[in-house]
């Protein structure tokens, strides 16, 4: 089995607070959201592709490891096989597209970082992402991803991130409906600002990363909802 990746970086000490880690970006991602940060990352074509095997030899001294993207479940198989024998602590970080690959990897993860991306409404949510399939299956795949994590999570931490974009999912009824909706069972609730300097669509690096006061208004709308709260 290959896994299609765009590099490794080693030693990264930020991307998993507390752990000094090897992150693995791999490629392909089923969304396209304008503002995505990793743009050279959501294609499927043009990557290098090595076996597993290839892998665990390039992280056998890694001392926690960090899957990322692109969407890094999107290649099933082949990330489950690398799971099933990496010796080290594994953070996973996705869309949560995949459900079914995310349940069979979840007793394999210390950490899952499932990114929200709109209003739980599946108009809404292809809207934002741009999505090109179904919005209905999209946001029942999305809903079965948080429900595998609260009910076979248990083992794992869960963090949820949510990058908030001017004019796309900014108010404050998002921020308090997503945070309601994961409460009993999010760690970690995570409000990124969007960061214009790097998008996959080109229209969004003219629009203003959101003020201090819109972050401020957000985080009191998702604290006391879940167990912590913060803004990167
Ligand atoms: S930000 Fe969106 S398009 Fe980019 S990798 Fe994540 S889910 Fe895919």
């Amino acid at each position: 089995m290959n896994l299609r990746f765009g590099g490794i970086v080693h030693g990264d000490e930020e991307r998993w607070p507390g752990h000094a880690s090897s992150v693995l970006y791999l490629a392909g991602c089923p969304f396209r959201c304008p503002w995505c940060n990793t743009p050279s990352l959501v294609q499927t074509e043009g990557f290098a592709e090595q076996s597993v095997e290839y892998f665990l030899n390039e992280l056998s001294k890694s001392e926690a490891v960090v899957l990322t993207g692109g969407e890094p479940l999107m290649q099933g198989n082949a990330v489950l096989g690398l799971l099933q024998r990496l010796d080290a602590p594994v953070r996973i970080e996705t869309n949560g597209y995949y459900s079914e690959t995310l349940n069979d990897c979840l007793p394999l993860a210390k950490e899952v970082q499932l990114d929200l991306k709109a209003r739980l409404d599946a108009r809404t949510y292809a809207e934002a992402t741009a999505f090109r399939g179904d919005p209905e299956l999209l946001l029942s795949n999305v809903l079965r991803s948080l429900t595998f994590l609260e009910k076979n999570g248990s083992r794992v931490r869960k963090v949820f991130s949510f990058t908030v974009v001017p004019g796309v999912n900014d108010s404050p009824e998002t921020a308090r409906e997503l945070a309601k909706y994961v409460s009993l069972y999010c760690d970690e609730f995570v409000l990124r600002s969007f960061d214009p300097s790097d998008c996959l669509d080109a229209s969004f690096k003219e629009r203003p990363a959101p003020a201090s006061d819109k972050m401020t208004e957000l985080l009191k709308e998702v604290q006391g909802r879940v167990r912590k709260a913060v803004v990167l």
